[in-house]
């Protein structure tokens, strides 16, 4: 049992004054910001009310994806009103433990769709009355609902939400986003006119040229990283860099939007050689299907090593990104002599900074893979690898350059263990797009019942992590796997834990003042794959942290304090399940 206990009174009268000075002081600013903003795309107002101070950039590099939208700052906090940047009508809400948690869709009239999302709460009486109706009768914590018609019309400038920090999301922020209607595909808002003042050039930090791998591109490459001056928008390598005849060049690079300290994307960017244009990358939009094709786009291996990310000025032979271009064979030039190049990299505002080199090819490449052992993987084409206990299909986009990897079957080696381990070796990292399908079958007889096993990974490190997994009629299951790495069929019978503590308290939410209440547990090896929260034997939605190990409940404010009981009831993806039961006083 815990106890907690209201505000005392007098802090609380405090805190009511406080939050309503804060309103009355937004509106202000409301009123300031629509008059400053002058909207340069004819009907798109601004979002919010801060101005346009960005911390995330459209087609950004994020980890397997690019940024979808742009991110607009909220000075750090949560609960600034929202406003629909034109007219038009509610089309899709969303609400969800990861991605963009609280979103709102809205569908104008010209065939654009704007996105809010990371929302504390939505604003508008009748969206989150249907939004809580479809909650309480399917006791789903997470929905979503799409209205093909305008059901809920809204005006441009009128507040729909509360900004937050839901989802996905890192800090408080909103994440502000434009799709075309029909095809969903997201593009820049700087289109239809939501600019931002950026006066930066972006920044070169290294040059890198490449001597490529076995296969030809960066698995097992080799990398020359020549750091440059980021304060030059213009400059020139001095020295003539020595390169091999299949040479090839990336770069890294960041920009900065003002004197915020985030950094943001690079826009575009292209190489020319000898004066001509060999490879360009440009990103106005994409197609969600394609997002994790970054991976190519970026050198892997040196991201997976190192967290940082070269941008490339090749096109992987799996990569058909559309808006990369390349000429076939770009380093079809006279091998004798000087090859001069210029790198040339823009951010959304069109700021530039060029990079002047020049190389002299001074060896011969003869990239041909041939690894002991090792099976070749090229893109474009499947492949079944068949064991004893084990089989790897590597699909036809799994891959986007050649790559070589074996499958090896180990034996069981810990009372653990409900299979061999199998290890899908291979000398480099390599970046997956579609994942690969491993299926172990079991090999130990074992009591504990088969709903609870499932494929987990080892890491060098020693720790085990959870991989899940279908399971097939014959008992194999087969798992989704991107890294090479060391797997097995384990089981997990301990039930997730609920933590004693519990914390609750009057919060300022959705513009209302509401109740707080956060149950954790100690964390789960298969992860918590549901939960429900009942107070006063009444279901209630929760939300929970992308981790699933926080739960968090917002509720009205009771007329008058007293004691209630929360049940939580949380299972894990191998079906564990715990149940604990709270007193609370507020
Ligand atoms: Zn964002």
């Amino acid at each position: 049992m815990t106890d907690f206990h209201r505000p005392t009174s007098a802090k609380y009268r405090l805190y009511r004054t406080f939050a309503g000075f804060l309103t009355a002081l937004m509106l202000l600013f409301q009123h300031q910001s629509i008059s400053q903003n002058n909207s340069p795309a004819s009907q798109f107002g601004p979002v919010q009310l801060q101005s346009y101070k960005v911390s995330g950039s459209f087609g950004e590099l994020r980890s397997n994806h690019f940024h979808s939208g742009i991110d607009l700052k909220t000075n750090e906090q949560t609960g600034l009103p929202v406003l629909a940047a034109a007219a038009g009508y509610i089309s899709r809400v969303k609400v969800s433990n990861i991605g963009y948690g609280k979103a709102l869709y809205i569908t104008h009239p010209d065939g654009i769709v704007t996105v809010y999302a990371h929302l504390e709460d939505f604003a508008m009486p009748q969206i989150l009355d249907t939004v809580a109706a479809i909650q309480f009768q399917k006791q789903e914590n997470e929905t979503e609902l799409f209205f093909t018609t305008p059901l809920f019309q809204v005006n441009s400038g009128q507040i729909i939400g509360w900004s937050g920090n839901s989802g996905g999301s890192e800090g408080p922020h909103l994440h502000f986003e434009t799709r075309h209607q029909v095809s969903e595909m997201p593009f820049d808002p700087a289109l239809i006119g939501y600019s931002y003042q950026d006066t930066i050039h972006p920044s070169f930090r290294n040059l890198v040229i490449y001597t490529p791998g076995p296969g030809n591109g960066t698995f097992l490459a080799e990398r020359n990283l020549i750091p440059t001056d980021t304060s030059n928008s213009n400059q020139i390598i001095p020295e003539t860099i020595k390169v091999n005849s299949n040479y090839f060049v990336g770069f890294e690079a960041f920009d900065r939007a003002g004197s915020e300290p985030n950094l943001l994307g690079i826009k575009e960017y292209r190489l020319f050689t000898n004066d001509i244009l060999t490879f360009e990358y440009k990103i106005d939009s994409f197609l969600f299907d394609q997002s994790r094709l970054i991976n190519s786009l970026i050198d892997y291996p040196f991201w997976a090593d190192s967290s940082r990310r070269i941008l490339l000025c090749k096109t992987l032979p799996g990569n058909v990104l559309p808006f990369i271009k390349s000429t076939p064979n770009q380093n079809a030039y006279p091998a004798k002599g000087k090859i001069k190049h210029r790198l040339e990299i823009k951010d959304a505002k069109g700021n530039t900074s060029e990079l002047n080199f020049e190389v002299v090819i001074t060896e011969i490449a003869k990239p041909i893979m041939h690894l002991k052992n090792m099976r070749i993987q090229k893109p474009g084409l499947s492949d079944r690898i068949v064991g004893n206990k084990a089989e790897l299909v590597v699909t036809d986009k799994s891959l986007t350059e050649e790559i070589a990897l074996q499958v090896i079957e180990h034996s069981i080696d810990s009372a653990g263990f409900i299979s061999p381990v199998i290890e899908i070796a291979s000398p480099g990292s390599f970046a997956v797009i579609q994942p690969m399908k491993l299926t172990i079958k079991p090999a130990k007889k074992t009591t504990i019942p088969a709903d609870k096993w499932t494929i987990a990974r080892l890491d060098s490190s020693g720790s085990i992590k959870y991989i899940g997994g279908k399971m097939n009629p014959d008992l194999s299951i087969t798992g989704n796997i991107r890294t090479p790495g060391k797997f097995v069929i384990i089981a997990d019978t301990v039930a997730p834990v609920l933590m004693d503590a519990i914390s609750e308290r009057i919060v300022r939410f959705g513009g209302m003042e509401k109740v707080r209440i956060v149950v954790e547990t100690k964390g789960d090896f298969s992860g918590i794959n549901t939960y429900s929260c009942v107070l006063d034997g009444k279901w209630i939605p929760a939300s929970s942290n992308p981790a699933g190990t926080k739960f968090e409940i917002i509720t009205q404010v009771p007329e008058s304090p007293g004691s209630h009981e929360l049940k939580v009831v949380v299972k894990d993806a191998c079906g564990n399940e715990a149940t604990k039961n709270y007193q609370l006083f507020y």
